[in-house]
């Protein structure tokens, strides 16, 4: 494994950059309500250890925006052991790996949640609305719809990292830390 460690406080720039849309938006979530649903910690707290952020780096992570709007106190008891659960420290210590797109895909996801993939779970007009704010041209976003509208998540999100990164990913996207490997290494120095 040649994953390099990866800083908590580089995922606010990573977000913007590297993310794909499902990792982004929760990032968003978390960072603006301070909290994150189970099915949300989930998927997105396995993904951040799947891009590299250690064990005891990640526990600071999730105490230092949780305390934001409750005590370590309430932390400590309600949401810790869960986190310490993702990187297998407690109970069965199952080392767990991080979603797929097609687990994720196949997620339920109800009104207010904010886990799952966009390009499946969103109504079109946010997932369109979202990509026009983000700064994709009306063309990029049309070819994004256009496989959003035919049920081929995984190529709209290809095209997506395509449409922002500037050329397409090494596969079609069918994991979020694939395409966030894909991304940084695009980038890499
Ligand atoms: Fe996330 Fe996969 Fe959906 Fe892309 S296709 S937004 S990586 S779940």
């Amino acid at each position: 494994n040649d994953k390099e460690k990866v800083n908590p406080e580089n995922l606010d720039g990573y977000s913007k950059k590297h993310y794909p849309l499902c990792m982004r938006h929760m990032h968003e979530i978390l960072r603006s309500t301070h909290h994150l649903k189970h099915r949300c910690r989930l998927q997105y707290g396995l993904f951040i250890k799947g891009i590299g952020v250690l064990y005891e780096d990640a526990m600071e992570y999730w105490k230092k925006e949780f305390t934001k709007t409750m005590d370590h106190e309430k932390f400590e008891k309600q949401y810790a052991y869960e986190f310490k659960h993702q990187y297998g420290k407690v109970g069965s210590m199952i080392n767990y790996s991080p979603y797929s797109c097609i687990k994720i895909i196949m997620e339920n996801v109800g009104p207010g949640d904010h886990h799952g993939c966009p390009y499946k779970h969103w109504d079109p007009s946010i997932t369109k609305q979202k990509m026009i704010e983000q700064g994709l041209s009306s063309e990029g976003v049309n070819s994004v719809m256009e496989m959003v509208t035919s049920g081929h998540y995984q190529i709209a999100c290809s095209r997506y990292f395509e449409c922002t990164q500037g050329q397409a990913p090494s596969v079609v996207v069918s994991h979020p830390n694939q395409y966030f490997s894909d991304s940084m290494n695009l980038f890499k120095d």
